[in-house]
């Protein structure tokens, strides 16, 4: 039996990355998965087939994460499982960081996963199940110099799951977290060498991680076999910052 099996997942940001991985990796566990990102060019990795629904959408937009949770209703029937994932980095110091640099990052990550959670929860408390996966990053745990915008919007997200996982734990609604640490992603590979060589020399597997590692811990998460976790995060790393 598939962990997914007859479940329907909406995953954001799912065009590339660690979103394709874990709406890929949800589809070969039998879920229909219906995919949001705000870049349509790139959504032709995720087709429109029978288990998959491919939706534009800007999670910083209430109507477009509404419009998104109202694909998967009409054609797969349920919203069984939220994985809150779109996210963009503008990485400065604060010195030259700039007003809409900073307000961009926390829009889209911390009023994003507050859109995406909040409007997801609605639906789930209705049918008194749902599993709601919200990623953050090792960033807001430690800090990363260059990084006050996103290490903040990333630490609300631990804020903004805990206090969801209580509001909603009655209705049998769960919301976790996950922190990555060094993921091969576009992301990632963006970065420069040095800084990208710095981050490997903290990570005690020596290693940085793949998307699909990611996406085993929010199957994990997503599924029953997580049924008495609410409120936690889970710390996908290699070991780095333990
Ligand atoms: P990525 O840049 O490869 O993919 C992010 C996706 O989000 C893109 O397809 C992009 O179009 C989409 N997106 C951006 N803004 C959006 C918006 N407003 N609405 C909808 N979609 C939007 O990044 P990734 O490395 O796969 O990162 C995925 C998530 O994991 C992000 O939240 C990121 O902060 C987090 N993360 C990544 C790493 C890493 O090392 N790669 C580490 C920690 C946390």
């Amino acid at each position: 039996m598939s962990l997914l099996e007859g479940r329907v997942a909406v995953v954001t940001g799912a065009a590339q990355g660690i979103g394709l991985a874990i709406a890929s990796r949800f589809a070969r566990e039998g879920a229909h998965v219906v995919v949001g990102d705000l870049d349509p060019d790139a959504l032709p990795n995720t087709p429109d087939t029978e288990k998959m629904r491919a939706v534009r959408c800007d999670v910083t937009r209430a109507e477009e994460v509404t419009a998104l949770l109202d694909t998967a209703l009409a054609d797969f029937g349920a919203v069984d499982v939220m994985v809150n994932n779109a996210g963009i980095t503008r990485d400065a110091t604060m010195r030259t960081m700039t007003e809409r640099d900073f307000d961009q990052v926390v829009a889209v990550h911390l009023k994003g996963t507050w859109n995406g959670t909040r409007l997801a929860a609605a639906v789930m408390r209705e049918r008194s199940r749902g599993s709601i996966v919200n990623i953050s990053s090792l960033s807001g745990k430690v800090g990363m110099a260059g990084q006050t915008n996103y290490s903040a919007a990333k630490a609300g997200i631990i804020g903004l799951t805990k206090a969801a996982a209580k509001e909603v734990a009655r209705f049998d609604v769960r919301v976790n977290a996950i922190q990555p640490g060094l993921i091969r992603t576009p992301m990632t590979e963006a970065m420069p060498a040095k800084i990208w060589d710095q981050k490997m020399a903290e990570i005690p597997l020596g290693r940085a991680g793949e998307p699909d590692e990611v996406a085993g811990v929010a199957l994990f998460l997503a599924s029953d076999l997580s049924s008495y976790l609410t409120g936690t995060t889970l710390e996908v790393t290699g070991g780095r910052f333990m």
